[in-house]
């Protein structure tokens, strides 16, 4: 059509018809990125790949199962001629300009009216870069600018949200690699940090120094005093008008006592969020290839405290229930008890042979997985000497995942 540079716009789409032409993967590929952005997104095409058929079952895009009839932009703000077809995406793109409806082209971008920059996100914003219709320039580009705001090498603190409150932020299970995108941006935003002991601390180090940080693992007294310590320290921090991240392993809601910091916030009327976080529970197993429910083998899993002694009044852990049930148990907080409980499991009906693994400070640099069964745990662990922080699966999966291992064991 012509050499000029095209002129970039924000198209807000939501709730406005958007067409796409073909239902192959290049359609695949820009229909999630539409829905997204709200549009009501209608796929024209004899075929789809199940994917898209996917999001037709589940109502999110509508689907014409016919080839292009010009009436079908009818209506239409934006359309995408994404066929294997020449001809076709010729037809849709002259039946859009004679619309005057804006129309992207797979085939031949130089033909297209409007053309898909390579886009992301961070932080509140979107950055789009057209490399001159070439893809894989502007996709670099893209990444080096969206890395470069995430690592603050370039300063988006004019963006930052600042407003005083406590943001509960899951941290992963240690891997600095396996924090999420907004546990890292919650990070940067905050003028008060609260870490936990088994939150991944590499990422302390990139805070900036005026940041002040709170070592909760430094904090006076016992185990129950300091989350009534905590619960202070986060609602104190947040009343002087700071902003707070209360920086915790996992996930902030599977055993983390997160709730009780939420409770605490509440009841002080201090603003709280929550960032969920990759719990160690089906991370850490994953990690050393262990999954934690596979078809056939685990059709169900149960993550259990084993923080409380099974025998013991306070238990809420239904624990005959759970020796009863053929699926994968994941224990946390366990390392202590785990002889008492395996026991507890065996004389409950779970097979003395059942595979058991034992992974410690799982996705960090010390990690180390002892294998063993129900019946041989106690010692092994033992021999071993294993110490918290570990997770232990039981059950079929763990043979699934190292089946070499227990081969030989029958
Ligand atoms: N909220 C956390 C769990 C807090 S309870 C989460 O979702 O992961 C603390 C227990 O988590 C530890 O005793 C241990 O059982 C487990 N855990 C956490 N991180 C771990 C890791 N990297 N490796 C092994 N176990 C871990």
């Amino acid at each position: 059509m012509s050499d000029f540079p095209p002129y970039p716009s924000g198209l807000r789409l939501a709730g406005r018809k958007v067409v796409v032409v073909g239902g192959g993967h290049v359609a695949q590929r820009r229909v999630p990125a539409l829905l997204a952005v709200g549009a009501v997104v209608e796929v024209v095409s004899p075929v789809v790949t199940p994917a898209i058929e996917g999001l037709v079952g589940s109502g999110e895009v509508g689907w014409h199962e016919r080839g292009f009839e010009e009436g079908d932009l009818d209506g239409a703000w934006y359309v995408i001629a994404a066929t294997d077809v020449t001809d076709v995406n010729e037809a849709v793109s002259r039946a859009a300009e004679e619309r005057r409806i804006f129309c992207v082209r797979s085939d031949d971008a130089t033909r297209a009216s409007a053309w898909t920059p390579a886009v992301g996100r961070h932080a509140g914003v979107t950055v789009a870069v057209l490399g001159n219709r070439q893809p894989q320039r502007s996709a670099a580009v893209r990444d080096e600018i969206v890395s470069a705001l995430r690592d603050g090498v370039i300063d988006a603190d004019a963006h930052r949200d600042r407003s005083p409150g406590v943001v509960l932020v899951g941290g992963g299970p240690g891997d600095p690699e396996l924090v999420t995108v907004a546990a890292r941006r919650a990070l940067t935003e905050a003028d008060v940090v609260v870490a936990d002991r088994l939150a991944p601390r590499e990422l302390l180090s990139e805070l900036s120094p005026d940041v002040e940080l709170i070592d909760v693992a430094k904090l006076p007294r016992g185990r129950s005093a300091s989350q009534e310590e905590i619960n202070r320290v986060i609602v104190a921090r947040a009343l002087e008008g700071k902003r707070v991240v209360r920086f915790k392993g996992g996930d902030p809601f599977v055993f983390g006592r997160g709730y009780e910091e939420a409770i605490a916030c509440a009841e002080a009327g201090v603003p709280c969020t929550v960032v969920p976080g990759v719990t160690s529970a089906i991370s850490v197993p994953a990690a050393v290839g262990i999954p934690v429910t596979h078809r056939g083998v685990a059709h169900e899993f149960t993550v259990v405290s084993g923080h409380v002694p099974p025998d013991h009044d306070t238990s809420l852990v239904d624990w005959d229930a759970l020796a009863r049930m053929r699926g994968t148990v994941v224990l946390l907080m366990a390392v202590q008890n785990l002889p008492a409980i395996a026991a507890r499991l065996v004389a409950g009906g779970r097979p003395p042979s059942t595979p058991v693994a034992v992974v410690a400070e799982g996705t960090m640099p010390g990690e180390r997985t002892v294998l063993s069964t129900l019946e041989t745990v106690a010692e092994d662990i033992a021999r071993e000497q294993v110490r918290p922080p570990a997770i232990v699966v039981v059950g079929d999966v763990v043979a699934v995942g190292n089946p070499e291992r227990y081969r030989w064991r029958g």
